[in-house]
């Protein structure tokens, strides 16, 4: 199997970063892991933008830390090792982009993952904060129990969003086997 665009959802993903994210804007990575999303952006937002990161874990920080210091993006990015629950007490500002990754970091810890409760409470808070036509991304995992749950608490309340102030579209792979992950895109309306 060998395929350009439809691959997975990191592909897609990495196609929204770069059509959307551009120089100057103030973006989140809500879960850094090994800080892929986080460097990527940095590149795009360039050195008069800014990017917020959010891990947990002590290791994801620092993988991530050293991921862009090796492309000298370290000045432009913020890197908080807090709960993204959290992100209104670190994040003074609007933002342009937010992107989570769910479930546990690969190569990783596997019993350390996202939890449906913080993940709800965290991408409230990310929606209050997003700009007016503002993109908020999900990359959501569905291989593992606890990844399922947090699926159906994401999509319940994304699905209760009100369309007058958001719209959300649900990528999925149809046809693959084994529980591909499922990509959520929300734009916030300009005309609020
Ligand atoms: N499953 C994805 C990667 C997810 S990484 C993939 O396969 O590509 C998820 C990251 O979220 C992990 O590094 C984990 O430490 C982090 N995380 C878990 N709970 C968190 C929370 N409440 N706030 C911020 N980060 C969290």
């Amino acid at each position: 199997m060998s395929y350009k665009f439809l691959n997975n959802t990191v592909l897609i993903t990495k196609s929204y970063i770069d059509s959307y994210v551009k120089s100057g804007q103030v973006v989140l990575d809500a879960t850094v892991g090994n800080g892929n999303d986080t460097a990527l952006l940095a590149e795009k937002v360039g050195s008069n933008g800014k990017v917020y990161g959010f891990d947990i874990q002590e290791h994801a920080i620092q993988k991530t830390k050293d991921l862009l210091n090796r492309f000298n993006f370290l000045e432009r990015v913020e890197l908080i090792k807090d709960s993204h629950e959290n992100i209104q007490k670190y994040i003074p500002c609007k933002l342009d982009f937010i992107i989570y990754n769910l479930g546990y970091l690969p190569g990783g810890n596997k019993s350390i993952i996202t939890k449906a409760s913080s993940t709800i409470k965290s991408i409230h808070e990310s929606l209050e904060l997003l700009n007016n036509n503002g993109l908020l991304l999900i990359n959501s995992y569905i291989g593992h129990e606890n990844g399922l749950k947090e699926k159906n608490a994401v999509e319940n309340m994304l699905k209760s969003l009100n369309q007058k102030k958001f719209n959300v579209l649900k990528n999925t792979f149809i046809n693959q086997k084994n529980h591909p992950p499922i990509l959520y895109i929300v734009e916030k309306s300009s005309d609020l």
